[in-house]
């Protein structure tokens, strides 16, 4: 057998045995809040990001500069089947982590930014309990997901 044609679709083939990943990954419950604007502005004060002229943005899946390019900050690739549904799969470059490396090298307390935007409101609410700020922000939102505000 001989395999001829555009190399972009060999990379292609090599994704259907990726596993596919089950939930979207722009679902997260951190993201929500809008404690992760004060989030983003903690990670860019960190020494790190200041040596490396991170910003806010850097720190934003939503926009260019330090989300992954291959994926656009999605952590996944959707693969267009004829006839089929859509497949997402892991992105091959960040391998679902949304960030370039240089800024998941960022931590604070030994987290980067996707691992804090991997934790749940609760988990956030202990991780950050140093940081007013976020803390405030994430308690208000506590409070109006269970309708008492
Ligand atoms: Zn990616």
């Amino acid at each position: 057998m001989q395999l001829k044609g555009d190399f972009k679709l060999i990379t292609g083939l090599e994704f259907v045995n990726q596993s596919p990943i089950g939930k979207s990954s722009r679902s997260n419950p951190v993201t929500y809040v809008k404690a992760y604007d004060s989030m983003r502005k903690l990670m860019s004060e960190q020494p790190l990001s200041r040596i490396r002229g991170f910003e806010t943005r850097h720190f934003s899946f939503n926009t260019d500069g330090g989300r992954c390019e291959a994926c656009q900050g999605e952590g996944s690739q959707t693969v267009e089947m004829q006839f089929l549904a859509d497949v997402h799969l892991i992105c091959e470059d960040c391998k679902g982590k949304r960030f370039k490396e240089e800024v998941l090298d960022v931590q604070y307390h030994d987290k980067n930014i996707f691992e804090i935007l991997e934790m749940s409101i609760e988990e956030g609410a202990t991780f950050f309990k140093g940081e007013k700020d976020i803390v405030r922000k994430i308690a208000a939102f506590n409070r109006c997901g269970f309708g008492l505000c």
